[in-house]
């Protein structure tokens, strides 16, 4: 017959098949047969082979027998009959321990090997053991032991770091649990990077309250470099911790990713798969986060805040065209007031900063200007502590959005300052007077200054500023060194 031309060699591909000949037969009743087709080890062959080839087009080529490919696996015709039997099998989560799979492959004795023992702690243990399931078979159920899904994974991937230190991500695929016979659990994975093959096997089923061990072995090419740095998905277990660490605790990515470091791994290890990357640790917390949000529009969510009980009396006014919101809570007005109690001079402190809020989408149309938060704060130097008093969020930084923001937060009836601290900026400082001192604006303040330095304006006059407005050494210091 004269065909196409094979796009790969099919002395590659046989050479691949072979190299996971323990993973693409499994054997039943004493008849070595091939995986069904849904199985990962085609995708792994698939990409051994650069993709150049597909899994399914793989199965075919095995399950069809071309190239005599079925000599070379040892297998008989007797496979092609055991093909409908295999579907059935595919829906089973459990089959019978595959004796000879880690004795068939003889190009596998020749690559380096690892043995090690795991310990599971009576804790782990619990969160691994096997539950039993029913499956329905046709029409009667039948019941197997599965190992509950979410941690058993992430323990194991753990624990074969602590004991390989390797860059390996190994994938574990397969976890079969026997009740009968000398091997209890059988688990095997492969290393999705240098393809590296996992088997752990507990032998005896454990007595309760005990430590278990898993005897492990790992063949393969683990120590040629990993180029390709590939991290574990984060689930179960393992992913909820990360979301309390830096969801709810508030830990930033990289704070996590050293805390980790510091738990896993020792001077001069490569990093583990285990550890997640920044990167998907940012976009976890930013989906949890979305997650939360009560509105995907920030105004609407803002709108929907301002009528919870928690939030009304903390959002005390807000704008949408330019966007502004004026914040503050109950309890800061409190400590406020006692502060002024005991100091009759009430200091604030006035600063602005750009660089905390990112530009949000108004309602789904414009996106805001750049948004400035400012904030006031008090340094009560008896106690020795430094707390925010009242806080806004503006797009527009005229005098007069500082002014409206200043005048919000006297009406809560708070003591007016006699002091305060700010930068160079005018709009800020002509607010401060406006607001403040019994001045309209900064030019009559200024000219009020300059008569009581030129002492021409008596000390106990009324028309003494009601608040000294002072400029801080910092920003001044910055300015005039640009
Ligand atoms: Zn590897």
């Amino acid at each position: 017959m004269v065909g196409r031309k094979p796009l790969v060699d099919p002395l590659r591909i046989i050479n691949a098949v072979l190299y996971y000949k323990s993973a693409v037969l499994e054997e039943n009743n004493g008849v070595k047969k091939i995986v069904v087709a849904s199985n990962t080890v085609w995708s792994d062959i698939s990409n051994r082979l650069g993709g150049s080839i597909s899994k399914s087009a793989l199965y075919i080529f095995v399950q069809q027998g071309r190239h005599g490919i079925h000599e070379k696996l040892g297998i008989g015709i007797a496979n092609k009959r055991l093909d409908s039997e295999n579907n059935v099998q595919s829906v089973e989560p459990i089959v019978a321990f595959d004796e000879s799979s880690d004795s068939s492959g003889d190009n596998v004795d020749n690559l380096p090997s690892k043995h090690f023992t795991i310990t599971l702690s009576v804790d782990e243990w619990k969160q691994i053991e096997p539950n039993e399931v029913l499956y329905k078979n046709k029409n009667s159920f039948r019941s197997y032991l599965v190992l509950p899904k979410g941690s058993w994974t992430n323990i194991l991937a753990e624990h074969t770091w602590m004991h390989t230190n390797l860059p390996c991500c190994i994938a574990f695929r397969r976890a079969k649990v026997t009740d009968e016979g000398n091997h209890f659990i059988v688990i095997d994975g492969r290393c999705s990077i240098c393809y590296s093959y996992f088997k752990g096997v507990i032998f005896e089923k454990p007595s309760e309250n005990s430590r278990v061990l898993m005897e492990c072995t790992y063949t393969g090419q683990f120590d040629d470099p990993h180029k390709i740095i590939k991290k574990r998905r984060l689930t179960g277990k393992a992913k909820i911790n990360v979301v309390s660490a830096i969801v709810n605790c508030g830990k930033s990515s990289e704070t996590y990713r050293e805390f980790e470091a510091v738990r896993l791994m020792k001077p001069g290890d490569p990093e583990p798969a285990i550890i997640p990357s920044g990167g998907a640790l940012r976009t976890l917390k930013w989906r949890h986060n979305s997650e939360k949000l009560r509105n995907k529009d920030t105004i609407t969510a803002l709108a929907l805040m301002k009528e919870e009980e928690e939030y009304k009396n903390v959002l005390q006014d807000m704008g949408c065209f330019p966007f502004f919101l004026h914040y503050q809570s109950s309890e800061q007005i409190h400590v406020y007031r006692d502060y002024c109690r005991n100091c009759p001079q009430p200091k604030i402190i006035i600063d602005a900063t750009g660089s905390v809020i990112s530009n949000f989408k108004k309602c789904g149309m414009e996106k805001t200007k750049s948004l400035f938060l400012y904030e006031i704060l008090v340094y009560d130097a008896s106690k020795k502590h430094s707390f925010t008093v009242s806080n806004m969020i503006s797009e527009r930084h005229t005098n007069i959005a500082i002014f409206n923001w200043f005048a919000r937060w006297l009406n809560c009836n708070v003591p007016s300052p006699k002091e305060t601290v700010c930068d160079q900026s005018l709009a800020l400082i002509s607010a401060i007077v406006q607001c403040f001192t019994q001045y309209s604006s900064l030019q009559e303040y200024l000219n009020v200054c300059a008569d009581l330095t030129l002492n021409q304006l008596d000390s106990n006059s009324h028309w003494l500023p009601r608040c000294f407005v002072r400029t801080d050494v910092a920003h001044f210091i910055k300015m005039i060194t640009r």
